[in-house]
């Protein structure tokens, strides 16, 4: 893995959250973007060399609408930038690792990602996450 590339954080709504963002890290949301296939709409800010996501549901049933549901807003889920994100997933799934999807799927920001089952990881959702067109990547 080569470097957080961004932390997770569950809102009720983008429009009430990004203003608030904005203001804590003093820059501007560089992008908005929904992933139609997760339900969510999701906001970014950079920090530094770091990323701040915000997801929040379009429907009421969609994972973050629930997770909301159950825990309230905050911190959901810490994203590693990882050069071959197929070779990360069989090294850990070898380490025992399980992981929520068994094929690098399409994430926001131009990523392919994968998720790994919190309770393997002390209840810590991880997200693996690669540049689609990273130059050291497998061709998908
Ligand atoms: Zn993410």
């Amino acid at each position: 893995m080569n470097k957080i590339d961004h932390i997770g954080i569950a809102v009720k709504n983008l429009e009430t959250s990004i203003p608030i963002f904005e203001k804590l890290l003093n820059t501007a949301c560089y992008k908005t973007e929904e992933v139609a296939s997760e339900n969510v709409l999701t906001a970014f800010f950079k920090t530094g060399e770091s990323k701040i996501e915000l997801v929040a549901s379009t429907n009421a049933d969609g994972v973050i609408a629930k997770y909301i549901d159950k825990k309230g807003e905050g911190m959901h889920h810490i994203a590693f930038d990882v050069t071959d994100i197929q070779a990360e997933m069989n090294r850990l799934v070898a380490e025992g690792f399980t992981l929520l999807n068994d094929t690098p799927k399409k994430g926001a920001d131009n990523k392919l990602v994968c998720f790994l089952h919190p309770k393997g990881t002390n209840g810590v959702l991880i997200e693996l996450c690669q540049n689609i067109h990273h130059p050291d990547a497998h061709v998908l």
